[in-house]
């Protein structure tokens, strides 16, 4: 009786908890290590944000610098319940693709940040995975354009560069499906601070569900379209949570972005979200920043 009691007891410190009280059963690998944006700056906000929910325990594997060794680039993605990219740079090697491949397909989780759909223009299945990206040469052989017109997803299959912004500044983020676990709760408009609004994104775009969008005002530079900002993809039986959003650090400190990447995170590792809509999430007239 006595050895059973202390078995016990051993289990449960086994059991580790957060600061919320939740056992910490998810585990999150966040990537950097490559970006034409400020990975070193951004990468700690990307952490505090999904280790401040509660629900997470990071890890970050950092890829060599551009012309490195990439073949030693192996991370152990199936340890993992999801993947965080914030990479932007030279391709994985093929064993390493191969596994990222296999993990998602397989009912791993990932998650695209703003550059990360970037990166890997010729890697067809990485396209899939994120639904749609800009930059590196992309264009209409990759995809279709997603906009919303006329109250919905329209796929438009123009010529055209792939990716493209004007300058920064404050936006207006709509949510377009208030059924998604992501999105469900949050409310319809909210300010965005400061950031890169990402338009002209295209790619393959299947199994994808725009969760929200932002217009890119052409007074401002942009396509004068409504873009996707958030957006969910089935791959496999894996789930993908693609954000545009995070240009630089100062980004990453609206609790828009914060809570977001937090839900998108939980959804993609788990197909569900047990997380509050906090009491300072941002309006629509009113930015709601966290230092
Ligand atoms: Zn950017």
């Amino acid at each position: 009786m006595k050895h059973l009691f202390l078995s016990l007891l051993a289990g449960v410190s086994l059991l580790a908890t957060t600061p919320s009280g939740h056992a910490a059963q998810l585990k999150a690998l966040v990537i950097d290590g490559q970006n034409n944006h400020n990975w070193k700056g951004t990468t700690p906000h990307l952490v505090k944000a999904l280790e401040s929910s509660g629900l997470f325990k990071v890890e970050v594997a950092t890829a060599p610098a551009k012309g490195g060794d990439m073949a030693s680039f192996k991370p152990k993605f199936s340890d993992f319940d999801v993947i965080v990219s914030n990479y932007n740079g030279e391709p994985w090697s093929a064993e390493t693709k191969a596994a990222f491949e296999a993990y998602v397909k397989n009912g791993g989780g990932f998650v695209s940040v703003h550059a990360a759909d970037n990166s890997f223009p010729e890697w067809k299945e990485y396209n899939k995975i994120i639904g749609v990206g800009g930059w590196g040469g992309r264009t209409e052989k990759d995809g279709p354009y997603v906009r919303f017109i006329d109250g919905k997803v329209a796929k438009v299959m123009d010529a055209g560069r792939g990716g493209s912004h004007g300058q920064q500044h404050d936006f207006v983020v709509e949510v377009r499906d208030t059924n998604h676990p992501i999105t469900a709760g949050l409310p319809a408009k909210w300010l965005h601070v400061k950031d890169e609004l990402y338009d002209r994104l295209r790619g393959p775009a299947e199994n994808l569900t725009v969760l929200a969008t932002a217009f890119a005002n052409p007074a401002k530079g942009g396509s004068g379209h409504h873009e996707p900002m958030l957006m969910a993809i089935d791959y496999g039986k894996g789930r993908s949570f693609h954000t545009a959003l995070g240009h630089s650090p100062e980004c990453m400190k609206c609790v828009g972005f914060i809570v977001t990447l937090q839900r998108g995170a939980e959804w993609a590792a788990t197909g569900k979200v047990t997380q509050k809509v906090p009491a300072d999430f941002p309006a629509a007239d009113k930015l709601s920043i966290r230092d």
